[in-house]
């Protein structure tokens, strides 16, 4: 199999996409950009090694954004991009690549299909297998005070990655290192190298201003991520005592509940409704009520757990609702205290989590206030896999 080695440009300050650093390194639903660009390529069999060139002084951020990648090394960049593409390319020198793969850390949509294009392009003999789409809007040319429509037969869009002949690139660049270009295709097209079109994707956009990180984090919703719902039930008998638990919360009452934990029904349903949206079992699996590990445990370890497991899945709780049923206490005057508990315990803003309350009009074992009993319902953001 030929040695392809990607190299991923992330030393770039990003200013135009405002928030404070540079534009690759800012969070993407949760996710670093650089971190997404760079774990496309280091996810391959097909590719050796990752080369992340960045700025000399952004090293150290760079290697803890990476943590836990493998197959990457750093490579501390220049002050243009093209200088930055030339350092990436003689670090590897010794190791004698057959391919390189130049990919812009701007670019963290880039789909495995596309890398697969680039590399079998050169597999195939191509000395340089570029991505490009043809321009579909109307070109405007502002000309002094009037207007110019270019004609747009022959225009392409160049992407990245963008996959050469070691060699041959390695070549462009020292040759025409004085030379300001934007991309490495064009290094190619002043050395006289074939070029082979590949087929781009509009998916696989650059982000560069603060729209385009809304515009990304919805592709990335749509293609990436699925949302699943849990629900959850569960009630308690009232039994002699000063206060019961409820979502979290101490409440004087003057009964208490029965139960081999604290018996706060109304944790025990969300987090039973967030065991249900990942199809992981009930309360009862994870924390048997034969276990003397739990007895008079507070339920928030539960819910941690089960929010926990979701975390471990790479996915997120986005909302709960919780429904309590009682004729009493009051939960009116604990409403607030319960949902800030509860966002408080799941990491969650207290507008994604509600607490209503009803009553069963005196019918059944709630009217007859012999227990209380809640419903939840959660709702989980997964990764698509
Ligand atoms: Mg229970």
């Amino acid at each position: 199999m030929p040695k392809t080695i990607a190299l991923i440009v992330a030393a770039g300050r990003g200013e135009r996409a405002g928030g404070g650093q540079p534009k690759q390194f800012r969070p993407l639903l949760g996710e670093p950009m650089l971190r997404r660009s760079v774990a496309a390529f280091a996810c391959r069999g097909d590719i050796h090694s990752v080369q992340v060139v960045a700025s000399a002084d952004q090293l150290d951020a760079v290697a803890a954004m990476l943590a836990g990648i493998g197959t990457r090394q750093l490579v501390a960049g220049g002050s243009t991009r093209q200088q930055s593409v030339l350092r990436g390319l003689e670090r590897v020198l010794e190791e004698k690549p057959d391919f390189v793969l130049v990919h812009d850390a701007a670019r963290p949509l880039v789909a495995q299909p596309l890398i697969g294009r680039v590399i079998r392009a050169l597999a195939d003999g191509a000395e340089a297998a570029i991505p490009l789409l043809s321009v579909v809007d109307t070109l405007k040319h502002k000309a002094g005070d009037g207007w110019i429509t270019v004609p747009r037969d022959g225009l392409y869009r160049a992407q990245t990655p963008q996959g050469f002949r070691y060699q041959s690139i390695l070549s462009a660049h020292r040759t025409h290192a004085a030379t300001d270009v934007t991309d490495d295709m064009a290094l190619a097209e002043l050395a006289g190298m074939a070029i082979t079109p590949v087929e781009g994707d509009d998916a696989n956009m650059k982000v560069t201003v603060a729209e385009d990180f809304r515009f990304a984090e919805r592709l990335l919703m749509g293609e990436m991520a699925e949302f699943r719902t849990g629900m959850g039930f569960d009630a308690h008998r009232f039994c002699p005592g000063d206060h019961v638990w409820l979502c979290g919360l101490r409440i004087a009452h003057d009964q208490g509940l029965e139960g081999h934990s604290d018996a706060d029904a109304g944790l025990h349903a969300l987090t039973d409704s967030i065991l249900g949206a990942i199809s992981a079992g009930d309360i009862g699996q994870h924390f048997p009520p034969t276990d003397e590990k739990w007895r008079g445990a507070a339920s928030a370890l539960f819910l941690e757990h089960a929010a926990g497991l979701v975390t471990a899945l790479g996915g997120a709780v986005v909302h709960c609702d919780i429904t309590l049923i009682c004729e009493r206490p009051k939960i009116g005057p604990h409403r607030e205290a319960m949902r800030a508990r509860m966002a408080d315990i799941l990491k969650l803003e207290i507008s994604r989590v509600a607490v209503k309350a009803t009553t069963t009009e005196g019918m059944g074992f709630t009217g007859r206030r012999e227990g209380l009993a809640a419903q939840a319902v959660a709702t989980v953001r997964l990764p698509r896999r």
